[in-house]
C-alpha cells in the first residue's frame, strides 16, 4: 500500500463499494482517505447529567441511567414509533426510535444501569434523543480518547458506509503511516516552530489521544498546507524576479520634483511616503515591479499613483492608468488633470465613449511619445492602442480585472511595464498573503489628517420622517445628500420604476431643492451631466443606484442615506459610504432597513455602524461569505484548502510565510541536503498541477 493505492485494495472495501465511495465522496486513493479529516470529535470520556442541560447540545453526548416505560406509539397512517423514558439522578428524557424491528425492541435493556449516547434534541421544553447508541459495558462506554466523526449521509449509511466504517478504514491506514509517508520538513524548522512530525500528525488528526494531541496535529497539518502553498508562490516569484526584466527607473527628476515642491496640495501622510519609497525601490531595479497597493477608501491612493507616474516620466517612459468603469476613469482623469494644471504634462482620457477624432489624436500622441499619461477604462487594452514606450501601468480596483487583462498590458511594451495594482476594497491580510503572494504588497494604513470619522446609524421605516428632517437640516447648512437605492437585478424595469417613485417622493419632501438622478440606464453623457450638476453644487440631492459606488468624489456631500441597506454586501456598503467624509465637515451614513433582518444582515449593519476600518470590514466580510466569494468564483479554487481556514488561521499563515521567505533566501533551489525531502515532496505535490513548479 502507498498513498496512491486505489481504495478497492484497502481491507474491507471491494470494487463495488470503492466505486460507490468514489462517486459519492470523490475519494479514490489511500491519500484521499487520509485527508478525509474528521468533522469533529466526540468525547466519550465524560458522562453528562440531564439536569445540567440548558439548551440543545451541539454534539452527541453520553448519559448514565435507566431505560423505563418502553412502548409503541401509533401515529400518522398506521405508522408506529418506539418510545421510552430514560432517567438519571437529575432528570428524564425521551428516547425515540422511528425505525426498528421486533428483534431490536427486545434487545433494549430495561430497568438497569446502562449508558446511552447520541444527539439530544429540545422541543417544546422537552429533551429527547432519537436512536440512541446503547452500551451496557461501562468499560466500553467510557472511552478514554476522542472519537472521530466523519461526514456521512443516509445514502452512505445504507451501504454500510457509516462512521464506524470510516473509523475502521482509517485505523487500518494509520497503522501503516510509517510506510506511507515520510517527514517533509527539516528537523530544525520543526523544532524552531514547535511542530510535531508529519506521521504523528496524521495519526492524531484521526485518533487523537486527547485535545492536546489534536491541537498539535491540527496545527501541523494546517502549517503544511500554508507552507507548501506559499512555497509554490515564493518559487514562482523568485523565478519571475530573476527572469522577467523590467526597465529600471533610477532617476527622480524635474517632473517629480517640480510637482512635489510647487504643486502638491498637502503634506503626504507617513503611510503615503512609505509606500512611495517601496514602489521607488522596486522600480529602480531592472526587474518588473508587480505590486499591490492596498488602502482604504479615501486614504489617498490617487496621489501615490500620480507621483509614481511622474517618476516614470522622469525616466523617459509613458504611463497608463486603468479603471473599471467610465465614471471612475473620468474621476481619475479629472483629479489628475486638475493636479497637473500648472505643469505642461499632458494627460488624456480614453474610454468607450471617446470620440473618434479624439481617439486619433490619442493614438498619434501615444506613438510619438508626446502623451505622458493616459487614463482610461479597458479601452486602453485594445490592440490599436500602441505606446512609444510604456513603462508603468496602474490598475485601479483589482477585483474587476482578470489575469488575462493584466497580461495584455504586459504585451504593450517590449520590456513589460511595471505594474501597480490598487484596490479600494481592502482584502483581508491573510488572503492577500496567500492569494497575492505573487505580488508584493504595500499598505496605506493611515488616513490624511483632519478627517472626521463618518458617523453611521441604522434606521428603520418608522424613523423615515426624522431621517428626512435631518437631511433637510444638513442641506440648510449648505451640505449635499446622496440617496442610494439597490439594484433589483431580476427586473431592470421594476428597478427603474422604484427609483422614479422614490425620486418623486424626495422631490416632494425636499420642495425647492434641486434633485438629480444617476442610474445604469442613462447614457454616459447623461450620467456625466447629472454628476456634473451635483458636483458643481447646483443640485443639493443626488438620487442614485449603485453606479456611484466607485470613485465619485464630491467633498461637500456629507450625508448618504442607503435605502434597503440589508440588500447590499458589506464591501459594497463600505464603498458607498466612502463617497461621503471627503471634505472637512462631519459626515453621516444612514442605513435604512426593514424591520425583519436575517442574522447575516444584522451582522453586516452592525459592523458598518461600529467601524470605519476597511480592513476590519473585509475580515468580517470574509467570515460571512468565505474567501472564494471575495475573490470571485473563478478564483475560489485557488484558496481551496482542506484544513487551513483563511479567516481563523492568520497566525499559522504568517508563520508559514516567514518560514518560506527564510528558506528561499538561504536555499533558493532547495538543494541543501536537509531540504531534499521537502523538495521531493514539493515536486510531487505540484506534479502536473502547476506550470510554475519549476525548480531547476
Ligand atoms: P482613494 O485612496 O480612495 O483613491 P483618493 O486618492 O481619492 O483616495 O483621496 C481622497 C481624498 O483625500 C482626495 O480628495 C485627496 O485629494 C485627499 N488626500 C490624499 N492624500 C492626502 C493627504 N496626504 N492629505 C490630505 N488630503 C489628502
Ligand atoms: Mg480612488
Amino acid at each position: 500500500m502507498d498513498l496512491e493505492t486505489p481504495i478497492e485494495f484497502i481491507k474491507g472495501i471491494g470494487p463495488e463499494r470503492a466505486k460507490f465511495i468514489r462517486n459519492v465522496l470523490g475519494i479514490t486513493t489511500v491519500e484521499d482517505f487520509l485527508t478525509f479529516y474528521p468533522l469533529r470529535y466526540i468525547d466519550k470520556s465524560k458522562i453528562y447529567q440531564i439536569g445540567d442541560l440548558k439548551q440543545e447540545p451541539e454534539t452527541e453526548i453520553q448519559f448514565k441511567g435507566k431505560i423505563t416505560d418502553l412502548q409503541e406509539i401509533g401515529y400518522g397512517k398506521g405508522q408506529k414509533r418506539l418510545s421510552a423514558k430514560f432517567r438519571d439522578e437529575t432528570g428524564t428524557l425521551e428516547l425515540v426510535w422511528f425505525r426498528y424491528s421486533n428483534w431490536m425492541k427486545e434487545q433494549i435493556p430495561l430497568n438497569r444501569e446502562i449508558f446511552i449516547f447520541g444527539k439530544v434534541n429540545l422541543f417544546n421544553g422537552n429533551y429527547s434523543m432519537p436512536h440512541p447508541e446503547i452500551e451496557v459495558d461501562e468499560k466500553k462506554a467510557l472511552y478514554g480518547s476522542l472519537l472521530p466523526i466523519y461526514s456521512g449521509s443516509e445514502k452512505l449509511s445504507k451501504r454500510g458506509i457509516n462512521n464506524k466504517f470510516f473509523q475502521n478504514i482509517l485505523s487500518e491506514i494509520t497503522q501503516s503511516l510509517p510506510l506511507l509517508m515520510q517527514e517533509n520538513l527539516p528537523e530544525d524548522l520543526m523544532k524552531n516552530l514547535k511542530l510535531i512530525g508529519r506521521i504523528p500528525a496524521f495519526y492524531h488528526i484521526h485518533f487523537p489521544k486527547d485535545f492536546y494531541h489534536f491541537e498539535h496535529a491540527n496545527r501541523r497539518i494546517k502549517f503544511d498546507e500554508a507552507f507548501f502553498f506559499q512555497l509554490g508562490y515564493g518559487l514562482k516569484k523568485l523565478h519571475q524576479k530573476t527572469s522577467v526584466i523590467g526597465n529600471p527607473f533610477p532617476k527622480i527628476g524635474e517632473n517629480f520634483n517640480n510637482f512635489y515642491e510647487n504643486a502638491l496640495p498637502f503634506e503626504l501622510t507617513n503611510a503615503q511616503k512609505r509606500v512611495l519609497k517601496e514602489i521607488r525601490t522596486d522600480m529602480k531595479k531592472p526587474i518588473q515591479m508587480n505590486r499591490l497597493l492596498q488602502g482604504d477608501v479615501g486614504s489617498g491612493k490617487t496621489m501615490v499613483a500620480l507621483l509614481t507616474m511622474l517618476i516614470a516620466m522622469d525616466n523617459g517612459f509613458q504611463s497608463c492608468m486603468m479603471a473599471p468603469t467610465e465614471i471612475l476613469a473620468q474621476q481619475h482623469f479629472n483629479s489628475i488633470h486638475e493636479l497637473l494644471k500648472d505643469t505642461d504634462i499632458k494627460v488624456r482620457l480614453l474610454t468607450g465613449s471617446t470620440k473618434t477624432s479624439e481617439r486619433k489624436i490619442i493614438h498619434e500622441e501615444l506613438l510619438s511619445g508626446e502623451l505622458a499619461i493616459l487614463v482610461g477604462t479597458h479601452a486602453v487594452l485594445e490592440d490599436i492602442v500602441q505606446f512609444k514606450n510604456l513603462g508603468l501601468a496602474i490598475i485601479d480596483e483589482q477585483h474587476r480585472f482578470g489575469v488575462a487583462q493584466r497580461a495584455k498590458l504586459w504585451a504593450k511594451n517590449k520590456i513589460p511595464p511595471h505594474i501597480l495594482v490598487m484596490t479600494a476594497t481592502p482584502i483581508p491580510r491573510t488572503l492577500a498573503m496567500s492569494f497575492y503572494s505573487d505580488l508584493d504588497v504595500s499598505v496605506i494604513d493611515e488616513m490624511p489628517v483632519g478627517r472626521k470619522p463618518i458617523i453611521t446609524a441604522h434606521r428603520r421605516e418608522q424613523d423615515r420622517l426624522s431621517v428626512f428632517r435631518f437631511a433637510k437640516d444638513e442641506i440648510e447648512k449648505g451640505r449635499q445628500i446622496y440617496f442610494v437605492y439597490p439594484l433589483i437585478e431580476e427586473s431592470e424595469t421594476l428597478d427603474y420604476k422604484n427609483l422614479m417613485e422614490n425620486f418623486d417622493h424626495i422631490t416632494t419632501f425636499f420642495e425647492g431643492k434641486n434633485v438629480t438622478m444617476l442610474h445604469g440606464r442613462m447614457k454616459p453623457a447623461e450620467k456625466d451631466a447629472a454628476m456634473q450638476y451635483f458636483a458643481s453644487g447646483k443640485a443639493e440631492i443626488m438620487v442614485a443606484t449603485t453606479v456611484i459606488e466607485v470613485g465619485v468624489n464630491v467633498p461637500n456631500a456629507s450625508v448618504m442615506v442607503i435605502e434597503s441597506a440589508e440588500r447590499f454586501g458589506l464591501s459594497q456598503l463600505h464603498q458607498l459610504r466612502g463617497r461621503v467624509g471627503r471634505g472637512a465637515e462631519q459626515s453621516y451614513c444612514i442605513l435604512m432597513t426593514s424591520d425583519k433582518l436575517s442574522k447575516e444582515s444584522r451582522t453586516r449593519i452592525k459592523t458598518m455602524t461600529e467601524t470605519n476600518d476597511g480592513f476590519k470590514i473585509s475580515e468580517v466580510d470574509m467570515q460571512l461569505r468565505g474567501p472564494g466569494d471575495i475573490l470571485g468564483t473563478q478564483q475560489s479554487g485557488v484558496v481551496d484548502f482542506k484544513k487551513l481556514d483563511l479567516v481563523a488561521d492568520g497566525k499559522i499563515i504568517k508563520t508559514a510565510k516567514t518560514a518560506v521567505e527564510l528558506l528561499l533566501t538561504t536555499d533558493p533551489q532547495l538543494t541543501k541536503p536537509e531540504n531534499l525531502d521537502m523538495r521531493n515532496y514539493y515536486i510531487k505535490l505540484y506534479k502536473g498541477k502547476n506550470k510554475w513548479s519549476r525548480i531547476s
